[in-house]
């Protein structure tokens, strides 16, 4: 193994491993693009910016220029329509290797925020605020979670009332990305009865009277900006409202799938990066005479990993084949990210661990992995969820 291992491109080298079909010339181009981008623009702060808790608001525009905001979205919003989840498996990669999950939760908060919008709302609000967000000039972020609880969708409480050509809001959110500095909110309300069919999606906008937000610290994710927001009587414009009213559920549930694939590729992407770190760490440092990865213990906690992640790499691929070929396949989708997020957890754990000390140092990419894998684990859909889902879709 030593051998093999000293020098030159390894055999495990993810890039080039994962070359196989669903990889075309446009993908790899796509790579190349977004790697120069995020090497030169993001790589050399990434330290400064997660011990600062936030990133300089310019880098949505700048993220925009380089196509990273709109890609998957329609040109006339001036987006770059792909109909691929490649494209979104290659951005989840490369942001992943930033190795602070916070800036891409942030700068990529349109992500979730903007696709109700495109998908139930009327052509005025898409005109109007789509070619903002992809911009990179407005940041729109979705507002479901409430401190009453997050897992349970159906079961929101913050009300809207109509009065006149406008609504009334009154509640809470909890935990919101880019929850103090967003322009634009998808804010999940109760315009009806009890459950899903009660519930719509209204657009809020940050200056409206009434609206407050406060930031909340994490354990992760720490340059991404998380918040608490306030809506005491707050007045909606009718026309903001997404959608029909009573029907903002389905505008909710569009967002599930591709957010879980792409939550998915970005899992296995930082077990990529924990690998990968520790195994130049494994390399040059000597204990009892040795390198680490010629200690057998360490090796195999090499291979265990590469199995973990290997076995989720092919899981996503024959998911995004199935995709592909206009296939939902919301049980394996479901199941996919919990598989990923098991193995980000376990490779997070077994890189500090073969780099002791120095892997529990700040500033150090595992390091901040090992903070954010519970974050990925609960978020877009939490392990017990994704396996209750799983287990009903397979008619357990
Ligand atoms: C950093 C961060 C950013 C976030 N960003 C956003 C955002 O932008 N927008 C947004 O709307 N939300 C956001 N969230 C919220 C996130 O989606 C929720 O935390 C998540 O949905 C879980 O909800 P909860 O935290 O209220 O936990 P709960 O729903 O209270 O669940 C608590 C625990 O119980 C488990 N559980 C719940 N019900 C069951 C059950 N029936 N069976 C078994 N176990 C169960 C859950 O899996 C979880 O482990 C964010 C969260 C974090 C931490």
């Amino acid at each position: 193994m030593s051998e093999k291992f000293s020098g030159g491109q390894s055999p495990i080298d993810f890039d080039h491993r994962y070359q196989g079909p669903l990889y075309n010339e446009d993908h790899r181009a796509w790579r190349t693009t977004l790697r120069k981008f995020i090497e030169a623009e993001i790589m050399p702060h990434v330290n400064e910016w997660d011990e600062a808790g936030e990133f300089p608001r310019g880098l949505y525009r700048k993220a925009a220029a380089v196509g990273l905001i709109g890609i998957g979205y329609p040109a006339e919003y001036g987006g770059t329509p792909v109909n691929d989840p490649m494209y979104s498996i290659v951005t989840a990669e490369e942001m992943a290797r930033i190795g602070a999950g916070g800036i891409n939760a942030s700068l990529m908060v349109h992500g979730i925020g903007l696709p109700p919008v495109l998908a139930i709302g009327s052509d005025a609000m898409k005109a109007r605020i789509a070619p903002q967000v992809l911009a990179g000039e407005k940041i729109h972020a979705l507002a479901i979670t409430e401190p009453s609880g997050g897992s349970d969708v159906a079961n929101i409480r913050t009300r809207a009332v109509r009065r006149g050509d406008h609504y009334v809001v009154n509640g809470s959110k909890m935990f919101i990305t880019a929850g103090v500095r967003a322009d634009y909110y998808t804010v999940a309300v109760r315009t009806g009865g009890e459950g899903a069919g009660g519930i719509s999606l209204l657009l809020l906008e940050r200056d409206m009277k009434g609206f407050t937000r406060t930031p909340l610290k994490k354990q992760g994710w720490w340059a991404s900006d998380t918040a608490a927001l306030y809506f005491d009587d707050v007045e909606v414009p009718a026309e903001n409202l997404i959608g029909a009213e009573n029907q903002g559920f389905i505008g909710i549930m569009r967002n599930f799938n591709g957010e879980r694939i792409g939550m998915a590729a970005g899992a296995n992407a930082y077990a990529r990066v924990c690998f990968e770190d520790a195994l130049a760490w494994a390399r040059e440092r000597k204990t009892f005479g040795k390198r680490l990865a010629d200690h057998q213990v360490i090796r195999h906690k090499f291979a265990e990993m590469a199995r973990k992640i290997f076995a989720t790499q092919a899981w996503l691929e024959q998911c995004v084949v199935r995709v592909k070929a206009g296939e939902t396949p919301v049980a394996d989708l479901s199941l996919l990210k919990v598989q990923a997020t098991l193995t980000m957890e376990y490779c997070a754990r077994e890189a500090m661990q073969i780099m002791g000390g120095a892997g529990y140092m700040r500033g150090c990419r595992v390091e901040r992995i090992y903070r954010e894998v519970r974050v990925n684990a609960i978020g877009g859909g939490s392990e017990e969820i994704m396996r209750d889902l799983a287990a009903r879709q397979l008619g357990i």
